[in-house]
């Protein structure tokens, strides 16, 4: 007996151990694929449980090394964009930090966000005040800025139009809370000085979400980097395994179930047993649902550096197609304008790939409002793993692009 006690006793500390233990990535690589017919796509999704980015003929894939002989072995040979994915997270972990207090030169944890954001409206209640805007699966707070000037006098105001910019839906795209929250202090510190800036936060209420996935980011810092979902537990597979996350930017009730999403809660795209089954999607639709004059809206992921709009469920063109592209025009001449960074601007469905139950289709076809998808940085060169060096740049480009929607959100007619 106490020789099964102390087997047992090895056991429960082993699988703590491998609890404790990071995801390793060694010897896994990120291949970019170039499809020659389009059955190619079903193969590779049966081959591949991780697929980055889709863009055309062109996939980004991320291989252990028993994909990478399958896919081999199968006749398909990739570019290799890089080439140990394991090697490339440690570099990043373990680089030298700077520590001159800027909060854009490094990725931040969750609490670090949420300090900063706490930070900001304390120092400037007359400009912001935070909320929370409901909690996850796991009990954190999702906390969202509100900016206009005298936030305190109303908890809306009923005649200024308001904006809403969110990020991090999905927990590996590391590089989208700090724009979203770059925006922020940005706007606050240019609030007396710019005169475009100053009219907005009179005028408009914007909002900001820096993190729409609190659990799903904590689990990229603490255990698996490369994570996507939230933290739903689905229950086990066949070898008794637990399956974990459900795609929150597939779980929107607007076409819920459609092509590009997935009933298999294995799936990198499972979009959840019923449209807004998650909790942070619940939260979030209520609150954006209460907002009386909701204009304009921007879901930021990473990556491939794209502006796109409504569809994702379909290849149909949206209404306003016109005004959207136009719109989306702008925002990329002021990306561009800033570091030479080319975003390509074009409806989901066409321009990256069929997705159902996405936010943007929902914002638009249930509050009728401009909406938008951004990805961010880079094209491909390191994907997920955008190195901190790019954090500044990619916050500085794409602050004149929100400058430009909060433009549009403010005329009464796109038309003109
Ligand atoms: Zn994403």
């Amino acid at each position: 007996m106490a020789r099964f006690i102390g087997v047992l006793f090895l056991l429960i500390a082993l699988l703590f151990w491998a609890g404790a233990q990071q995801v390793n990535y060694d010897g896994y690589q990120v291949w970019r694929l170039t499809l020659e017919k389009p059955a190619q796509m079903e193969e590779i999704q049966s081959l591949v449980r991780d697929i980055w980015m889709v863009r055309g003929r062109t996939v980004d894939v991320c291989l252990s090394p028993e994909e990478q002989a399958l896919l081999r072995s199968a006749g398909y040979a990739g570019e290799v964009l890089i080439k140990d994915v394991g090697a490339l997270i440690r570099q990043q972990q373990t680089e030298f930090v700077p520590q001159d207090g800027s909060l854009f030169t490094r990725y931040l944890t969750l609490d670090e966000i949420y300090a900063a954001m706490r930070q900001l409206a304390d120092q400037n209640p007359r400009l912001v005040q935070m909320f929370e805007v409901g909690k996850s699966i796991e009990g954190r707070p999702i906390y969202a800025l509100r900016l206009t000037r005298d936030p305190r006098r109303a908890r809306v105001y009923r005649d200024r139009p308001q904006v809403v910019i969110n990020a991090m839906q999905h927990a590996r795209e590391w590089i989208t809370p700090p724009v979203v929250l770059y925006f922020a202090y940005r706007l606050v510190s240019e609030y007396e000085t710019d005169v475009r800036v100053r009219e907005y936060l009179d005028r408009m209420e914007i909002y900001v979400v820096p993190v729409v996935n609190p659990d799903g980011y904590v689990f990229t810092h603490t255990t698996n980097r490369l994570w996507r979902k939230n933290r739903r537990y689905n229950g086990r597979n066949l070898w008794n395994q637990p399956i974990y996350g459900v795609d929150l930017n597939r779980n929107w009730a607007y076409g819920w179930g459609g092509p590009g999403s997935s009933g298999n809660p294995s799936s990198e795209t499972y979009r959840g047993t019923a449209p807004f089954s998650e909790p942070e999607t619940y939260h979030l639709s209520r609150w954006l649902l209460s907002l009386p004059l909701l204009r304009a809206h921007v879901d930021v992921h990473s990556y491939s550096q794209m502006i796109l709009y409504p569809w994702g469920n379909t290849t149909d063109l949206p209404p306003f197609n016109a005004v959207f592209e136009r719109v989306g025009l702008a925002q990329q001449a002021a990306i561009l304008s800033v570091h030479q960074q080319y975003y390509t601007v074009g409806p989901i469905a066409t321009t990256i790939y069929l997705a159902s139950g996405g936010m943007t289709d929902w914002v638009f076809a249930v509050r009728g409002a401009l909406s938008f998808t951004y990805e961010l940085r880079d094209t491909g060169q390191y994907g997920f793993l955008l190195p901190p060096e790019q954090i500044l740049p990619n916050c500085e480009e794409v602050y004149p692009a929100f400058l430009e929607l909060l433009r549009w959100a403010l005329r009464r007619d796109w038309s003109e």
